[in-house]
């Protein structure tokens, strides 16, 4: 039986092996594991189960706190939409139910795709070290203001009549969304808005030659926790939009569910304010703030 040392060594004359650059004397346990992942194993077949698996296991896991807090009296407060109750039991079964077989008849066989397409663009997929985390750091931004602009437009673009009948709409039934309904889309959707979380990879990739799986996979991961947080239908204190400026979070896409318009950024609130379609918004945030006061004040008289 290979023992974590030994395995650890073979990591080490692996990396020697393969003529890399970088200086690398010993594999971190993570690194290590990450080789014995790929060890005598079709490359292509561990990335399927890599993106699929950790797809299923993080979404599903990102939702559970969402799920208990539903069950929790106190924390009602902090929903956003107060008189529209959409996340019953028997919506979020539905909405799983339907998730859960568009992960496996409309997102896996995209996932299938992904590993030729990596390797054709000059992804790192199962080589170690992994790189250093300020790079990784960089590379995610990077992602992350792709896909927001990406986004932007794209969703913008599903609003347009036809586009929204014959696609969007069944992602706007919940006009008072849940974690779970992050996911709930027709499959053109989730193709073209799939396409937003991946590109930014691929083109990075095609450009510099220099993207590890490991630094994809993360950003996937934190792509999936935006998604959920933004269709929470909570706005908690603590909350990512309220300690990260600019962040769109939950209350600012609730908005759009909501309202049916306005707001078409995931990530950050910029572009909605740049190219004007953030006014609808801002007016009823105003009209709320506005009522609150009123109420405030009768509360004192
Ligand atoms: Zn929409
Ligand atoms: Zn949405």
């Amino acid at each position: 039986m290979e023992t974590s040392v030994s395995k650890c060594v073979h990591a080490s004359m692996y990396v020697f092996m393969s003529n890399t650059t970088i200086p690398y004397t010993s594999a971190s346990s993570i690194e290590t594991q990450w080789q014995a992942l790929f060890e005598g194993r079709n490359e292509a077949v561990v990335t399927l189960a890599l993106l699929f698996l950790s797809h299923e296991v993080i979404y599903f896991t990102r939702c559970i706190p969402y799920l208990i807090a539903d069950q929790i009296p106190s924390l009602q407060k902090y929903k956003i939409q107060q008189k529209t109750i959409q996340n019953t039991s028997e919506n979020q079964w539905k909405v799983f139910r339907y998730v859960l077989m568009s992960h496996f008849f409309f997102e896996l066989p995209m996932i299938v795709g992904f590993h030729p397409v990596a390797v054709y663009f000059g992804m790192a997929i199962s080589a170690v070290p992994f790189p250093p985390i300020t790079k990784m750091m960089a590379q995610i931004f990077l992602f992350f203001i792709f896909e927001d602009f990406f986004h932007y437009w794209a969703h913008r673009g599903l609003h347009y009549g036809p586009f929204y009948r014959h696609i969007h709409k069944l992602h706007h039934e919940w006009s008072a969304p849940f974690g779970l309904a992050a996911e709930y889309a027709h499959p053109i959707e989730v193709l073209i808005l799939g396409t937003g979380t991946i590109a930014g990879p691929l083109l990075l990739c095609y450009f510099t030659r220099d993207l590890h799986l490991i630094t994809t996979l993360t950003w996937m991961t934190l792509r999936l926790f935006q998604a959920v947080e933004a269709h929470s239908g909570y706005d908690f204190p603590w909350s990512t939009h309220n300690w990260l400026p600019g962040w769109s979070g939950s209350e600012h896409h609730d908005y759009h569910h909501m309202a049916f318009t306005n707001n078409f950024s995931t990530s950050f609130r910029w572009w909605d304010h740049i190219f004007g379609t953030n006014k609808k918004y801002i007016a009823y945030k105003a009209r709320q703030a506005a009522e609150k006061k009123t109420q405030e004040a009768k509360k004192t008289m």
